[in-house]
């Protein structure tokens, strides 16, 4: 991979942590693909401003958080990772009774913090092994509950360093699926640290709005009209924290029987199609067990795959690939990955 070094990253007064060639298999729960060229893990957002208004604009970006729906090919990223599990930690209960949570605070946190307080509706993100710009970069969900039912107002950056605050409104959000209305109805830009007109208009991570063929298209690296969310403000129910902590108990107890946790994966690979199951789909046309070099279709859950050992990005992307043709082919149904894919094929 071509290692070009932008100059000014030593120009600026930075106190995160720069690291080169970083492989990512270290930072994605499937413990696979390849390398990030540059990652940078800011000391808090303050820094992370820093960072961003110093990037060179043609600089690809990518918003990791505990990478636990990511895939990255095994050539590797060219550009800079943002880690932020770890960096943007913030966590308070407002006056006004809210939680204020950034986007590298990860969702046991979140969900035990709303019981210590006794606020309820938050114990489902205990199940959710990714940070709070994740869950709300997905809209993570599970036992009928969504990371966008909670949401008061997020705070978003974009490349630029400037920084804005957003209502829900302002996004279309659906099962696992975010994205920036074109027009923001409700927005204000908070902050701007430059001279820079800012881009009220930009996408949230990775998304462009539905193409012409009423498909979405995705992207991840397309400067300027991006944002990438550095926290939200969210709103729970009064409640009773011994209850919720029975419940996240209960929770975590449903996933330990029915979820392959002893080996690395991303959660559910497929999108569930309308009325019907991802996994039943997959398990009725015969791939439970199904392998491609270190990837393997579950013998627990079939809308997972694992690791089992040694497996590389292109094992478990080929793997997604066949099970998605296999199952149009015998079910009539084309399965849309969940798990969001990036970098260079080998
Ligand atoms: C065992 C297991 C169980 C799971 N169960 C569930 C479940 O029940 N429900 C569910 O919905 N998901 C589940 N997942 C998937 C995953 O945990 C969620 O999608 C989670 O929200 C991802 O968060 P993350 O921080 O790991 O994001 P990452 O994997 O790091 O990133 C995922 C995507 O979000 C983007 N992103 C990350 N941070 C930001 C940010 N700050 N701003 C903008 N974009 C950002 C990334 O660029 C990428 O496109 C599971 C995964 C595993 C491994």
């Amino acid at each position: 991979m071509k290692m070009t070094e932008p100059k000014h990253f030593a120009d600026l007064a930075l106190r995160g942590k720069l690291s080169r060639n970083v492989p990512m298999s270290k930072h994605t729960s499937w413990r696979a693909g390849g390398v990030a060229e540059r990652m940078y893990q800011p000391a808090d957002l303050d820094d992370l401003l820093v960072f961003l208004r110093g990037l060179p604009v043609d600089e690809p970006l990518y918003a990791v958080g505990l990478g636990s729906n990511l895939l990255v090919r095994d050539r590797g990223l060219r550009g800079t990772v943002l880690l932020l599990h770890g960096a943007l930690n913030g966590l308070r209960l407002e006056v006004d009774g809210c939680v204020y949570a950034e986007a590298g605070v990860p969702g046991a946190k979140l969900a035990r913090f709303a019981a210590l307080h006794n606020l309820r509706g938050a114990e489902f993100f205990a199940g959710i092994p990714g940070t709070v710009g994740g869950m709300l970069a997905m809209n993570a969900g599970c036992y009928g509950s969504e990371t966008w039912e909670k949401v008061l107002r997020v705070q978003t950056v974009n490349k630029r360093g400037e920084t804005f605050m957003r209502m829900p409104a302002d996004y279309e959000t659906g099962y696992r699926h975010v994205a920036l209305r074109p027009a923001p109805q409700s927005s204000d830009r908070t902050t701007s640290h430059s001279a820079r007109q800012p881009n009220n208009y930009g996408q949230a991570a990775g998304f462009l709005p539905r193409g012409r063929g009423g498909e979405r298209e995705e992207r991840f690296s397309t400067p300027v009209a991006e944002e990438w969310f550095i926290a939200a403000w969210l709103k729970f129910e009064a409640g009773d924290g011994g209850i919720s902590r029975q419940k996240i108990k209960e929770l975590l107890g449903k996933r330990i029987e029915s979820q392959p946790l002893n080996l690395p994966n991303a959660g559910s690979v497929f999108r569930n199609p309308p009325g019907d199951y991802a996994a039943r789909l997959i398990e009725s046309c015969g791939l439970k067990g199904k392998q491609i070099g270190g990837a393997q279709v579950s013998e627990k859950h079939a809308n997972f795959i694992v690791n089992i050992g040694g497996a590389t990005a292109a094992d478990i992307e080929s793997l997604i690939n066949k099970v998605r043709a296999v199952v149009l082919q015998q079910a009539g149904i084309d399965l849309h990955p969940e798990v969001k894919i990036i970098g260079e094929a080998a």
